[in-house]
């Protein structure tokens, strides 16, 4: 049914979840993930993902095998090539980036410092690096933190919340002293999704280099950093990639940049020669240069099931049902919650959108922690959205209902 403001009522959201799920390619990906008891409604993958079927077993098998018995001779049997190959395998599947530009490493603010630093390490005092106001707060802290200790001055581009950064954006804010632009793909508030290629086309025509934060977009966007020139990327793991709480972050370096940069922390596993115990720090070749300590192995086990199932189910199609996913949220919204008052504070054009919608009311605060108690898992961000975020193989159109369902139900009347 269809009401006379052209919304649907609740009877035929229904009708089209079910047919959504049953005509979703994707549907037995579902089955992929631990169940979770008592939850209805998981709309949090965007923060942290679901553990993948089995990570438990290979947890397990890790500590009876690879650590229990083979030891300290893992170390030559994998693990110290782990960070490549993970990073290789991450870069492949999901950023469009060929073997030795991604490596898997700390945490997303460690790698983020580390990128940052190297951009501006030649650059003089006064030079101005470009970064977004509405950008997630550990990377304007970074930026201020090294734009203090450098003699740097900062722009900030104040872009339209909803729409989020454009071309246009940056373009009027670089300068000819900007080094470096410090940008996300995806806004970890509104969802919006900016024009990678187009974006860093203009910060190289301006002469400056670019860093991506690919923290909402790694495993829901595909992505074409090598084609598009990037020169700096780092992207979490634990969210679209479930790689599980603190799972290490990667880095991207362009091929040719490489060798060109230096990253402040340096550690023994960053050198030239890991295991000379060399009296003095000399910087590794490739990627090997933008590690510092000894690798989270523990934390680099779970995100590779995450990683078997993107690949397999590949990354258009991933994308395909996070569109679909966040088009059938904004539906709901719709029918709802926009006749109670909720704003959609997430834009309607699904091509500059990523995988989670954010919606506004003044309760919400208050509506989140009551939905937690009732198994719906949103996520509240100040001062007043929730954002629901569809992670496309493990959340299902019937789920998404329940959760906006939940949201209107929850509503102080
Ligand atoms: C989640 C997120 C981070 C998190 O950084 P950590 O070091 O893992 O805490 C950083 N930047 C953005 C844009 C994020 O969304």
């Amino acid at each position: 049914m269809t009401a006379t403001d052209g919304t649907d009522d609740l009877d035929a959201l229904a009708r089209i979840a079910a047919d959504l799920d049953d005509s979703d390619p994707l549907a037995a990906f579902v089955d992929e993930f631990e169940p979770a008891d008592g939850v209805v409604s998981y709309l949090d993958g965007n923060s942290l993902g679901r553990p993948v079927r089995g990570t438990g077993e290979r947890i397990a098998d890790f500590v009876a095998n690879d650590w229990g018995t083979r030891l300290i001779r893992s170390w030559d049997e994998g693990w110290m090539e782990l960070p490549y190959a993970l990073g290789d395998r991450i870069g492949r599947i999901t950023l469009g980036a060929a073997p030795g530009r991604t490596v898997v490493a700390d945490s997303t603010t460690v790698l983020l410092y580390k990128l940052i630093s190297a951009a501006v390490q030649d650059a003089p005092a006064g030079s101005r690096i470009l970064i977004e106001r509405g950008n997630f707060p550990t990377d304007r802290f970074l930026v201020e933190g090294i734009a203090a200790h450098r003699g740097l001055v900062i722009d900030w581009v104040d872009p339209d919340p909803i729409a989020g950064v454009t071309g246009d954006d940056v373009t009027a804010a670089l300068t000819p002293d900007t080094v470096l632009v410090v940008l996300s793909n995806v806004d970890y508030r509104s969802g919006a999704l900016a024009d990678l290629p187009a974006i860093t086309r203009a910060v190289h025509d301006a002469g400056a280099l670019i860093l991506w934060d690919l923290c909402h977009s790694a495993g829901v966007v595909p992505m074409t950093l090598d084609a598009s020139g990037v020169d700096l990327a780092v992207g979490c793991t634990y969210k679209y990639l479930n790689g599980g709480p603190g799972s290490p972050a990667f880095a991207y370096v362009r091929a040719g940049l490489q060798e060109r940069l230096e990253q402040p922390i340096w550690g023994w596993m960053g050198a030239a020669d890991v295991f000379a115990m060399a009296p003095e720090y000399r910087p590794g070749t490739g990627m090997r240069r933008f590690l510092s300590g000894t690798p989270p192995v523990v934390g680099m086990l779970a995100m590779q099931g995450m990683l078997d199932l993107i690949e397999r189910a590949g990354m258009d199609a991933v994308r395909a049902k996070s569109i679909a996913l966040t088009e059938f949220a904004i539906r709901a919204y719709d029918a709802l919650l926009a006749p109670a008052g909720v704003e959609l504070l997430t834009t309607r054009d699904s091509e500059h959108r990523g995988s989670h919608i954010t919606i506004g009311h003044p309760s919400f605060r208050e509506v989140t922690a009551q939905l937690w108690t009732e198994g719906v898992v949103p996520d509240f961000r100040a001062p007043q959205g929730i954002r629901l975020g569809l992670s496309p193989l493990s959340t299902t159109f019937a789920e998404t209902l329940r959760g906006v369902t939940a949201v209107a139900a929850a509503l102080p009347r």
